[in-house]
């Protein structure tokens, strides 16, 4: 085994619909725009909710995105990177263990790989992959909204269908924003059934 590289990191930024996790990345990804450092942002392929060629957080802050389908997209434009983000993680169609190795090889590299994504979907079970690298990132941050019905923080995303809770068979990635998802405390979430 080949020794990791100085200066490698996995920073997970998480947290419900609407918390800030895309504002967050936008907001590192200047950074280090401003220090000059090789860096490339991508997103997910599936993600159709605004321009394929850009991240944008709900607020309307942009950035210029790679749109990709798998980790391993993002393995293969990195050699001369110093910084990779990938927003919108839980939209990769890979399954847990290749998001997770595919970070861990970025990193050990000597990346600085930022990600950003739903912590939990819409029934409040924890996404897998972002469960997974949650526990071997050197940062992790997690960002609250703020809930709809009562203020108080908002940790959970609940899905919607007429007004009512999306039922738990429904898909478990369904793109879309205010008109489709509410950010919700612990106590207003109304579980899927
Ligand atoms: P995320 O990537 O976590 O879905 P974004 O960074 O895209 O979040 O958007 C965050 C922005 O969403 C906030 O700055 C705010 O303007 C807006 N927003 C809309 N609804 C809410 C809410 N219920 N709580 C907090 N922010 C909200
Ligand atoms: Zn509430």
């Amino acid at each position: 085994m080949t020794r990791p590289s100085a200066g490698g990191r996995i920073e997970v930024i998480c947290g419900c619909m609407y918390s800030g996790k895309t504002e967050e990345l936008i907001r590192r990804m200047r950074q280090v725009m401003i220090a000059r450092q090789p860096c490339r942002v991508f997103t997910p392929r599936l993600d159709t909710r605004y321009s394929a060629q850009h991240v944008a957080s709900h607020a309307g802050a942009r950035l210029e995105a790679i749109p990709v389908s798998s980790i391993k997209e993002v393995l293969a434009s990195a050699d001369d990177l110093q910084v990779a983000a990938i927003d919108e993680l839980h939209f990769l169609e890979d399954a847990p263990d290749v998001i997770l190795a595919g970070c861990q090889a970025l990193a050990d590299r000597g990346l600085r790989v930022i990600v950003a994504g739903l912590d939990q979907d819409y029934r409040a079970d924890p996404f897998p992959g972002m469960m997974q690298l949650m526990a071997v990132a050197e940062q992790v941050d997690k960002l609250y909204a703020i809930c709809v019905r009562c203020g108080a923080y908002a940790t959970r995303s609940q899905r919607l269908i007429d007004g009512r809770p999306a039922p738990a068979d429904a898909p478990t990635l369904v793109v879309g924003g205010l008109d489709l998802y509410e950010a919700r405390c612990r106590s207003c979430y109304e579980p899927a059934r």
